[in-house]
């Protein structure tokens, strides 16, 4: 079975047709611009050479169209026609609390997702745009919606409510929700699957660290609790986000520069995090490179980072009465051993280190802790795209 993955974003969509069988990629791509000038599609074969093709794209529909027409194309396609994709997987960023699982879409889902439409303004709204986009072009192919905030929905209320009023949460449903949901998911069953074990019966701790970057402590194969909050904002410090602060700051700053909630939230959300405490980039690449060359800024902002990772793993082991594993992944906590090895330096109380050998490999699964170490901490690359035609297949 062939699974088209969709992730729609308000002026892009990114896409993989996956074999469910082989589990192999069979052509990815990323249609960009959407509805501006100079929209572009990206598309690359397995084994092949990458081909732009620039062409004007005024809405999802036609940039679904142009998805298709390269996925069947005679030179670049890897298909010979659209009867070849038997079902689509759609990423959609907010379930609110009517998702714990992935579903297969009709009328009444997406009327659903409508409604989480308040909690994920930029996003679910794209998301539906894509879902209404394939529709039309594949009009009796099978579709399944797969949730970033579905596996979260395990946490107890205890960690999910904020010490704001009740009425807050009655009214407006205002709780924390996490999101990379279909990564911590993925992540730790592989974690687990690895060891040898069954997932219910070990204590994980998740590090998703890439652009957006969120923790999790999953128990017994289920979420207890994660770092991201209502929005993708709260928890880690991250690329170009804060994560936690103390809210009183927002009025301080909105003061103090003369803006709106809304101009200090788009500050906290784009010109924060190690990009704007390092001044130098988002890209722990350069980070990395300025603190060598001896940037004080870098070097702060690396620190901050993995100290607030090292926190919320301390604060997830209190939350699970102990870990058996903690798991890296995403670009930088599958890429970057750097930032593993200054988070390692925190985990001499629970009996752990990690080994510098095994560390210095990149985007591959390893243990990194070292023999006899009472946790085991390593490095499982994620793969939300094969995560969601999983789902896809197993809902169809
Ligand atoms: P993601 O959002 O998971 O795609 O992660 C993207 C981030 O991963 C980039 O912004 C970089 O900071 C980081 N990254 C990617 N490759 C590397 C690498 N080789 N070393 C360090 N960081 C990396």
């Amino acid at each position: 079975m062939n699974v088209l993955v969709i992730n729609c974003g308000s002026s892009s969509l990114k896409y993989q047709l996956i074999n469910s069988e082989s589990e192999a990629v069979l052509a990815k791509g990323l249609c960009e611009r959407i509805g501006m000038d100079g929209a572009r599609l990206n598309h690359t074969p397995a084994g092949g050479e990458k081909v732009v093709i620039e062409h004007p794209m005024p809405d999802h529909t036609v940039a679904v169209q142009l998805v298709i027409n390269a996925l069947t194309d005679a030179n670049y396609g890897v298909v010979k026609s659209l009867d070849e994709i038997d079902a689509v997987g759609h990423r959609i960023v907010h379930g609110g609390e009517k998702f714990a699982s992935s579903v297969v879409i009709n009328e009444e889902v997406i009327k659903a997702i409508e409604e989480c439409n308040d909690l994920a303004p930029l996003h679910n709204p794209a998301n539906l745009i894509g879902i209404r986009a394939c529709q039309k072009i594949m009009e009796n192919v099978p579709m399944v919606a797969v949730f970033d905030t579905a596996f979260h929905q395990t946490m107890p209320e205890k960690a999910y409510m904020y010490g704001l009023p009740y009425e807050y949460y009655e009214k407006y449903k205002i709780r924390r929700y996490g999101f990379h949901g279909t990564s911590h998911d993925f992540v730790s069953a592989r974690a687990a699957e690895i060891l040898g074990k069954k997932r219910e019966d070990l204590k994980i701790i998740v590090c998703h660290l890439g652009n957006g970057a969120s923790i999790s402590a999953v128990k017994n194969g289920k979420c207890v609790d994660t770092s991201m909050g209502l929005t993708p904002l709260e928890g880690l410090i991250m690329g170009t986000r804060c994560g936690d602060i103390d809210p009183a700051i927002v009025e301080f700053i909105a003061n103090k520069e003369n803006l709106s909630v809304s101009e200090v939230n788009t500050i906290m959300n784009k010109k924060s995090g190690v990009e704007g405490m390092s001044k130098v980039s988002s890209d722990f690449r350069d980070l990395s490179k300025a603190m060598d060359e001896g940037n004080a800024l870098a070097k702060m902002a690396l620190e901050a980072y993995t100290y607030r990772v090292a926190k919320y793993i301390g604060s997830y082991v209190a939350a699970m009465n102990g870990v058996d594993v903690i798991a890296f992944t995403a670009g930088i906590g599958e890429n970057d051993g750097r930032v593993r090895a200054m988070t390692g330096e925190y985990l001499d109380y629970l009996g752990c280190g990690i080994d510098p050998e095994k560390n210095a490999v990149r985007g591959e699964e390893i243990i990194i802790s070292r023999p006899g170490d009472k946790v085991t901490v390593m490095v499982v690359p994620t793969n939300e795209e094969l995560a969601i035609a999983r789902q896809t297949v197993a809902l169809i």
